[in-house]
């Protein structure tokens, strides 16, 4: 996967992006679609039954590095996605890529460089400043 199946997404949704051509129709599409994600994972746990969170108060011992602690942090997350799962959430994570890129499309932004560039910002960071 290259920048040319991103370049090639981006076009494809400026080109079926009609209906909700406007900013605000697409801010407001982004934030129902990021909810429909948390209810597909929620009804996988709570009606489906495949997966589970189990949570608890994450340990971390200030006297020892990021990545000493790092091997007793959990996802709080077990379990593995049936099929119907994740094919649902899996349907509802490209709802919000498709208008992530659609308001990348109106702020004329390349879909490719926002990856490019947060993967930039991650390697000088380290993945442990993410928050
Ligand atoms: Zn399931």
């Amino acid at each position: 996967m290259g920048e040319n199946i991103l370049g090639e997404f981006q076009e494809q949704v400026s080109q079926l992006l009609i209906r909700h051509r406007s900013v605000l129709d697409v801010l407001s599409k982004t934030q129902e679609s990021t909810a429909r994600i948390n209810r597909a994972l929620t009804k996988a746990i709570t009606e489906c039954g495949c997966v589970q969170i189990t949570a608890k108060k994450q340990p971390y011992d200030t006297s020892k590095s990021l990545e000493e602690n790092r091997e007793h942090l959990d996802t709080h997350f077990s379990g593995h996605l049936c099929e119907h799962c994740r094919d649902v959430l899996t349907e509802e994570l490209g709802k919000n890529l498709f208008y992530l890129t659609a308001l990348c499309n109106i702020a004329e932004i390349k879909f490719a460089d926002v990856l490019k560039s947060e993967g930039e910002r991650l390697n000088t960071l380290g993945v442990f400043n993410l928050s």
